[in-house]
């Protein structure tokens, strides 16, 4: 790798990090690089426990140069020394559990995480022997009294899907460093420009990349960045052994999407901002949660953490009836704005989610855990993705049903 390239501007490392001009034939784009095995010009041993990354590569299933221009790219956004690149989001959230949780260890995990992880934290975890607490990570003492002399890691998202709820990384990372456990932040709704993760302490920084990264909505993959010795770890887990690679297709797919970051970024932080003032102009709209709005609750911690308030908005219109009853106009009425699940496209989207339907399946929450939960979200919210299109015509498509 190029390291100079990792001191520069973000819109240069975006676009010529981890890729160079093809010595063979002089073509300025990347090559698509398919081939599950390269020829080898040296005498080695067969199991890639002998390997270095940076060696040669062998076999698709340790490296492949799509795959590694992509973890490139990421790592210098997130100023680590490196990124392992996986098949999803889950899977990068999987790959973290399964490398540095064995049975007898303890995680301490956010009480709302993206629903996927929520159910892999509560159901599968515990199934292998690992203790696992669920814990409002807005509330600082809560997670210092979970902590126990087993605990190996404490998982975070923020601000956190769906609800858009903070998590202090500064301060939940001292807490992990006191208790010698290592802090992991799913930063999906951030992308790598939202905060800097690893300067407030966070070791293991997850991210769907089907999101923003990618940022056109055509293919899934997922990240974790970290020093070397932590993702050396998980390549050895998760891609050798439990075989989750992302693909060089999708790689190549996602890098394209990645050198448009920084602008995309300033574009979907720009729009969703003036959607969310527009939406708190509306009658029928009872709360808007957005990190950029004043009335964000915890905006001061916003304002000292994050460096792009992204494009994540939700808002409330009341009972779960009237929810479900706009969701369906939405589905009927809407031109430009998709009603679809997923987020950080350039297409906006959005998608209605009950409160209580989400606590019978993902979250199962009771008392203050609820009680927080409900705060943020009252008896459901819409979740929009603000896509790069013009504000005004959002503004003006959303009109019909608000
Ligand atoms: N983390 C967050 C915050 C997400 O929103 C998602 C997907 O919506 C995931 C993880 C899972 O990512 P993937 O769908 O790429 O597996």
């Amino acid at each position: 790798m190029n390291n100079e390239l990792r001191n520069k501007g973000l819109a240069t490392r975006a676009i010529h990090v981890g890729e160079e001009p093809d010595s063979s034939n002089g073509a300025s784009a990347p090559a698509l690089h398919m081939s599950s095995t390269f020829v080898t010009g040296q005498v080695a041993g067969f199991s890639a426990h002998d390997l270095e990354v940076e060696a040669p590569y062998l076999y698709g299933r340790w490296a492949n140069p799509n795959v590694r221009t992509l973890e490139a790219k990421i790592s210098a956004f997130e100023s680590t020394e490196d990124c392992i690149c996986l098949a999803s989001g889950m899977a990068a959230a999987t790959a973290i559990f399964l490398t540095f949780l064995s049975a007898g260890d303890h995680v301490i995990v956010s009480d709302v995480s993206y629903a996927g992880v929520a159910e892999l934290a509560r159901d599968t975890l515990p199934r292998l022997g690992i203790e696992v607490s669920t814990v409002n990570m807005s509330d600082l003492a809560a997670v210092s009294a979970a902590i126990r002399s087993n605990t190996r890691l404490i998982h975070t998202e923020t601000p956190v899907n769906p609800i858009g709820r903070l998590t202090d990384l500064a301060a939940v990372s001292s807490i992990a460093q006191d208790a010698g456990a290592l802090l992991s932040c799913d930063a999906t709704f951030a992308s790598p420009l939202g905060q800097p993760s690893k300067d407030l302490g966070v070791d293991l920084i997850m991210h769907s990349v089907t999101k923003f990264i990618g940022g056109h909505g055509d293919a899934i993959g997922g990240a974790v960045a970290g020093r070397k010795e932590l993702i050396e770890k998980i390549r050895n887990e998760s891609a050798i052994h439990h075989g989750s690679i992302m693909s060089p297709f999708n790689a190549w797919m996602i890098a394209r999407g990645m050198a448009t970051l920084p602008l995309r970024m300033q574009a979907h932080q720009a729009g969703a901002m003036e959607v969310a003032e527009w939406l708190e102009t509306r009658g029928a709209v009872t709360k808007v949660v957005y990190p950029g709005l004043k009335s964000h609750p915890q905006y001061e911690l916003a304002q000292r953490q994050m460096r792009n308030t992204s494009g994540m908005i939700t808002f409330q219109v009341g009972d779960n009836a009237t929810g479900e009853a706009l969701a369906q106009q939405m589905i009927e009425k809407l031109k430009i704005v998709h009603y679809a699940v997923s987020l950080g496209h350039h297409r906006s989207l959005i998608f209605w989610m009950g409160t209580d339907a989400l606590m019978q399946t993902s979250f199962r929450l009771e008392g203050a855990q609820l009680e927080s939960y409900r705060d943020f979200a009252g008896d459901g919210v819409f979740r929009l993705s603000v896509g790069l299109e013009d504000p005004e015509d959002l503004i003006a498509d959303l009109a019909q049903v608000l």
